[in-house]
């Protein structure tokens, strides 16, 4: 059987490893002809971890930033608590990359600075790759949030947030203070994340709304003090901090909450991985782990004979539950009538904290072993 796979992020290049483990012979084009930056807040839950031991990846290798506390804050207020499993900081410029040549070294071919384009799924799957047209036996779809003429995603957009994500280096108290946490800053239209990662850089991930940017004129500098003006814990952290990308990458109309439900013309030969199948709000950090858990269902379905709609439906099983549980969290959360008492439950009750950060995670009954 001839296997395709269209994107080498984290869903791409685990399944490339997986079907290479097995036997399987397996191509993966991956449009980046080198690493780069991705938007993430690059939070690797432990879930996400397990599934990449279960591939023979040694992610302890990476020397990621070892994450075991969360911080709530909303305006001048913070609660602190033990997080009730471990994650890891890890760029993800420094994961990708080392994911693909794992699947290189299982024996995957990777070709990469190729787009596959023009999916065509009427008489056998086929799709052009630098003016070529190939029609392998399965497509393992992962380009994340890219879509793909003949097989995009039906994801409606519910919040239209705009996205950023932008590394510092921290003077070193700063980085003391922030270590092994993750800090989860509310603000009245979105949120942000600021975690250390390898080499003690911090990442600052956040979502904002558009009349927010609006107001800023588009600018991040202006978008940065504004949130600073209204997170002391924010402008406390940052105090001194030195921007390491030229300019912040960016993201808008992520579909939080799409999960690819199959329809009367589902192919049976196209696997949509990762963010092509399901889309988690990235406060949970588990979006990773869904890319991952993906890839291994796939992988098993596959080798088990089963098709693509079979896949689909267990996968759509499988996360559903914390995708909807994630969304019901954001909207109460991020509802500005609601953050106050939000904020004050979690604050009385930090255990409320963790009973969410375990309620958001890929099911333990549903992960490969
Ligand atoms: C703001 C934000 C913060 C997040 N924070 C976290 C977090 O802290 N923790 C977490 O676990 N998850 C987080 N996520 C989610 C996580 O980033 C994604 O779920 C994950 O990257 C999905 O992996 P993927 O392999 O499906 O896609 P990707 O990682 O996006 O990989 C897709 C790959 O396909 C390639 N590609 C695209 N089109 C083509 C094509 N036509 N041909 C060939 N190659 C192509 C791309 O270059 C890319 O390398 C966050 C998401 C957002 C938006």
């Amino acid at each position: 059987m001839s296997i395709i796979i269209a994107g080498g992020g984290l869903a791409g290049a685990a399944a490339a490893a997986e079907l290479s483990r097995a036997g399987v012979a397996v191509t993966l084009y991956e449009r980046e002809t080198e690493p780069k930056d991705k938007i993430c807040g690059e939070f690797l839950s432990t879930e996400a971890q397990a599934s990449l031991a279960r591939i023979g990846f040694d992610v302890a290798a990476l020397d990621g930033h070892l994450i075991d506390r969360l911080v709530f804050v909303r305006g001048g207020a913070e609660v602190e608590t033990a997080l009730p499993f471990t994650g890891l900081g890890i760029t993800r410029k420094a994961l990708d990359e080392a994911l693909l040549k794992h699947a290189a070294a299982c024996g995957a071919e990777i070709i990469r600075g190729q787009t596959i384009a023009n999916v065509d799924d009427g008489n056998g799957i086929s799709f052009d790759v630098a003016g070529v047209r190939l029609r392998p036996d399965r497509l393992f779809l992962a380009t994340g949030k890219h879509e793909l003429r003949g097989v995009k995603r039906i994801a409606p957009v519910l919040l239209d947030l705009v996205g950023f994500k932008m590394y510092f280096r921290l003077p070193a108290e700063n980085q003391a203070a922030l270590a092994h946490k993750i800090a989860l800053i509310l603000f009245a239209d979105g949120y942000a994340g600021l975690q250390l990662v390898e080499g003690g850089m911090a990442n600052l991930c956040l979502l904002t709304g558009r009349a927010r940017l609006k107001q800023c004129q588009g600018k991040w500098p202006a978008l940065l003090a504004q949130l600073c003006g209204e997170s002391p814990y924010l402008a406390k952290s940052l105090q001194g901090a030195e921007e390491v990308l030229a300019q912040p990458l960016s993201i808008y109309r992520v579909p939080y909450g799409f999960i690819h439900r199959t329809g009367p013309n589902d192919s049976e030969r196209i696997f949509r991985l990762g963010d092509q199948a399901a889309v988690i709000p990235s406060f949970t950090g588990d979006g990773m782990a869904i890319a991952l858990h993906s890839a291994a269902l796939a992988v098993a379905c596959v080798a088990g004979g089963m098709g693509a709609v079979a896949y689909h439906r267990r996968l759509a099983k499988d996360v559903t539950g914390q995708i909807w549980r994630a969304g019901f969290l954001y909207r109460a959360a991020s509802a500005h009538r609601m953050q106050a008492p939000v904020f004050a439950l979690m604050r009385t009750f930090p255990a409320s904290l963790r009973f969410a950060a375990s309620h958001t995670r890929v099911p333990a009954a549903s992960r490969l072993t």
